[in-house]
């Protein structure tokens, strides 16, 4: 299994978010969550990425195997996981190639692998860019900084392109994304996968499923899965809407 959570409750300032929460992802396949707005999916996300606001009062997650609670947030990125929030940060005075080749040959140290020259990494990255069709000025520039909402996510992808990690959780990729630029992200993030690689997209909407095809949907809502299926749950989410699964008796 890449991912086992089991029974996870996540707490926020003692108020309990995400509700007794399982989900099991396997290597190569690719899950969604849905639910409506203020149903616990960033706080699960953040969460898993060791958000320090973050505390779970019940349940284990483990990824790889390993007790994912018990890594700082760093260890958890050498360990293959990878997180795109919904609102990247910027991070000024930080240029982005520096970032990169930071971040990954941190990563390579970690599994003993040596690390990348400069100019070895320019030449990975320059790949990585064309497939994620982001200009070549842009190595210029520090992360996110007066990115636009399209730009700061093609760059989170960039990233995941450069780390390529075993579980990639991606927080509303899609919003603020035109058809275009959703198109790109989807084919970044679709050349990516692969049999041992995993993919958690966390989306509100219906059309990036378009894109990229998930095997499971689960729908989240008040914390807790309260429907899984396949492929077509996301049209029949599409038509239906959320409602009809809200104020169920038990909630
Ligand atoms: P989703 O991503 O599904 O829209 P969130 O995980 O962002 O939902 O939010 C779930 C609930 O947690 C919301 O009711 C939100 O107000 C609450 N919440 C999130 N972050 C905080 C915080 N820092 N302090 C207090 N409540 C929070
Ligand atoms: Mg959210």
């Amino acid at each position: 299994m890449t991912l086992e959570i089991n029974n996870l409750t996540v707490e926020i300032e003692k108020k309990p978010i995400v509700k007794n929460f399982s989900l099991k992802i396997g290597p190569g396949e690719i899950h969604a969550i849905m639910g409506p707005n203020g149903a616990g999916k960033s706080t699960l996300a953040k969460f898993l990425a060791g958000h320090p606001a973050y505390d779970s009062t019940e349940g284990e997650v483990l990824f790889l195997g390993k007790n994912l609670l018990d890594m700082e947030p760093e260890e958890r990125s050498h360990a293959g996981l990878f997180m795109s929030f919904q609102y990247p940060v910027e991070i000024p005075g930080v240029n982005t190639v520096q970032f990169l080749r930071i971040a990954l040959n941190s990563s390579r140290k970690a599994k003993g692998l040596p690390e990348l020259s400069e100019k070895d990494f320019e030449l990975l990255l320059d790949e990585k860019m064309k497939v994620m069709e982001i200009k070549p000025e842009f190595k210029n520039r520090n992360v996110n900084e007066g990115y636009s909402g399209g730009e700061k996510k093609r760059n989170e992808i960039l990233q995941m392109a450069v780390l390529e990690p075993s579980l990639a959780i991606l927080d509303e990729t899609d919003s603020g994304l035109d058809i275009d630029a959703m198109r790109v992200v989807a084919r970044g993030v679709n050349k990516l996968m692969s049999k041992d690689k995993s993919l958690l997209l966390i989306t509100h909407y219906q059309r990036l499923l378009d894109y990229i095809k998930p095997d499971f949907i689960h729908v989240m809502v008040d914390g807790k899965i309260v429907l899984s299926g396949g492929p077509e749950l996301a049209l029949e989410l599409e038509s239906k809407g959320y409602d009809w699964l809200e104020n169920t008796p038990e909630s």
